[in-house]
Order: C-alpha cells, then structure tokens, then sequence
C-alpha cells in the first residue's frame, strides 16, 4: 500500500496580492473557464492513471491561486475523477480548499462540501482592517468573519491564515489577533511572517524605498509571541508556520513534509512519485491556457522535470521534516532511499548535534522547538 495525496492547483485568482509570489494571475472571475480547466484537470488525471496503479489515495487539496473561485460543480467533477482514479482510499479521507473570504459565502461553502469537500482553508491573513489593507487583500474584517462563520457551518473542519510582520504591528495587537481568530472555532491556523520576494509589487515598492516594513528583529519577537498564544489556547506548534488542536494537524501537508508521494494535477502543479528505480519530481506548465492547450493536444507540458537519487531525496526529507515537531523518521527514510542518511554529511551532523541543534531520540531527528528560529542555518549546513 503506497499512500499518495494528491494536490489540485487553480491558478486564477480575483485580484494579485502585492506581496504574493505563487503560481496565479488575477483575473476578473466572469472569465474563468471553470468546467474547461476542471475537464483539463480530469484528462491530465487520466494520462497519469498508470502510476496511480497499486496506490491508495491518503488526502487532497485544493490549492491556488483561489479554488473558492471554481463552482462547486467543476471542482466535484475534478473531486469524483480523483477518487475513482485509485482503488483505494484511507477512511476519513481529508479533503481540503483553499478560499478567500471574498469568494466564500454559505453558497459556496455548501456546495464545496456537498462535492465531498471536509475541511476549508481561509486565506483571513489579518482581522484589522488597517492591516487588510496594508495588504491590498480584497475583503476586510467583517467579510473575513462572515466567511470563517459560512466555512464553520458548512464542514467540520476549518483553518485560517495568519500574516503577522507588519509594520506597527505590536505584540499586544498580534496577540488579540491570535485570541479573535480562535474565537471563530478554528482548530487550525497557518501563522506566516511576511516576506517581501523580488518580482512582487512589494519587491519592487521596496527597492524604491516606498514601502514600509517591520525591522527584522522584531519578525523573531513576533514569532515568538504567536507561538505562546497559540500555545496558551490550547494548540501544539507542530510544524514551523502551523499550529493545530491535537488531532486536527493537516494530515495533507504531514505527508508532504514526510516526503511521501504526492500527484499534482493542474496548472503550475508540483508533483512527486516514487517509482521502481527511486522517484522523480516535475512541475506542469505554469501558464494555464497553455497548460490546457498542450492537455487538449492529449500532451503533458512541463516546465522542468528531474529524477530524484538517494541523496536528493534524504535533502528533501531533512528540509521538509526538520520543519515539523516530530522530525525526521530516520528507519523509513533510509529505507525508502536506500542509503545512510549521514553519507557525506557525518562531520556537519556531529557538530550540529554536539551544539544541540539537532537532537536525535527514537529513530527520529528533530530540531528543538526554541532552535526554530535558526532552523533555515541549521538545514543549510546538512545539505
Ligand atoms: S489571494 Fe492568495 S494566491 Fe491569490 S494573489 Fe493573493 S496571496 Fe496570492
């Protein structure tokens, strides 16, 4: 039994967030092709079933981009060729979708849930209109907690993001955020700092110095603070960025930071399979009226595809797992490779362990959580 999520990717959104680097082009939502993308999505499904052989489907996400734009029936087409694609599935099956408070309403959220959907993710960013804002996202406070209101009564389960490092943003401030947002009943919250990436409108503002951003020292204080509100509410920091309720961690994005096998489907996909000789990793067109173009033409269009050896994918697995609480499981890594983990990195593993950066307890290797901080330092060095 070989467990493999699978990951959809909508790459439209309503309008281009400033600071946002990720795989999507605002558009005006009248013009998406909702059911030609999902028939795009559904027949690349079908040139990759033969790898789906023997596999038992373990979660799927909807990610974007905005899929809480797509209509409740193309994403359920996409949803029911998925899970008749494997011949198995785990019971309590996750599925996730990504929305926006702007484009989630009762309407929507039902019938995403009507197509199977269980569990909604909101991209709320911020409860503070000034920080909204800031932002340049398209809803504010009152649209943010209508639609966390709409998710909560559509499915059982409902995560929210949060931005926090902003300028002016004080930990008093980050803290009632923190208590606001768990008031709405989320068992899940993805807290990021924000970064300004070159080749965003932020990117550029910031080169023009006519943007504003928070000092670097106060991005670690902030951290800091988010963690020990969460943590005071009752949610385990799992994984560097997530915080959830025992029980409701995002079972999709574990089995990613796990480095197990995921099928991407769609514009801009990331997919990772593991195959006889080792795994290989590609990523589908960016562009998605090419990707639907070269799919119509029964052709897979990728934009870079590469065969994963032992020591890419130990890499892979230290980068990913050293992200979360529960590390890395050693046993299964080198079982999965094939190869010792240390190869070629015992001398860096000694120091980072003599140090305490790197802590290894019952097969398993971990960073301590008050090293997270450093964590990106300390990954670097066991490449
Ligand atoms: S809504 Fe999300 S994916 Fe879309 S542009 Fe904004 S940050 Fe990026």
């Amino acid at each position: 039994m070989s467990l493999t999520s699978v990951y959809v990717h909508f790459p439209w959104c309503a309008r281009k967030c400033p600071y946002c680097d990720f795989a999507t082009r605002g558009v005006d939502p009248v013009s998406i092709p909702h059911e030609a993308y999902a028939d795009a999505v559904i027949a690349e499904l079908a040139m990759r079933a033969d790898a789906l052989a023997g596999r038992t489907l373990y979660s799927v996400f909807f990610g974007g981009g905005t899929p809480s734009l797509w209509s409740g029936e193309a994403l359920g087409r996409v949803l029911a060729a998925i899970r008749s694609a494997f011949g198995a599935e785990v019971p309590d099956l996750e599925i996730t979708a990504e929305c926006n408070p702007s484009s989630l309403d009762d309407a929507k959220a039902q019938a995403f849930a009507a197509a199977g959907v269980n569990r909604l993710s909101l991209g709320v960013q911020s409860l503070n209109d000034e920080r909204l804002r800031y932002l340049g996202r398209l809803h504010d406070r009152k649209g943010a907690l209508r639609a966390l209101a709409a998710a909560r009564r559509a499915v059982p389960r409902v995560s929210g993001d949060l931005m926090f490092g902003m300028p002016d943003q004080t930990a008093d401030a980050l803290r009632d955020e923190v208590r606001e947002m768990l008031d709405q009943g989320l068992d899940h919250v993805s807290a990021y700092a924000l970064t300004i990436e070159p080749g965003t409108q932020f990117g550029t503002l910031l080169r023009l110095g006519k943007l504003r951003v928070a000092r670097e020292d106060d991005y670690a204080a902030m951290f800091e603070v988010a963690e020990r509100a969460f943590e005071d509410a009752g949610l385990v920091h799992y994984e560097v960025s997530n915080y959830a309720r025992p029980g409701q961690e995002a079972r999709h994005n574990l089995h990613y930071w796990r480095g197990e096998a995921y099928l991407g489907l769609g514009a801009a996909a990331v997919g990772m399979l593991d195959d006889a000789e080792g795994a290989a990793r590609w990523t589908n067109r960016k562009d998605a009226e090419r990707y639907m173009a070269s799919i119509g033409e029964g052709r897979l269009d990728l934009e870079e595809s590469e065969r994963l050896d032992a020591q890419d994918r130990i890499r892979e697995a230290l980068m990913l797992g050293l992200r979360t609480s529960e590390g890395v499981d050693l046993r299964a890594l080198e079982a999965r490779v094939g190869l010792a983990w240390t190869t070629g990195r015992a001398r860096e593993v000694e120091r980072r362990m003599a140090a305490g950066d790197v802590v290894e307890r019952d097969g398993r290797l971990f960073v301590p959580r008050e090293r997270w901080l450093r964590l990106d330092g300390i990954v670097a060095d066991l490449f």
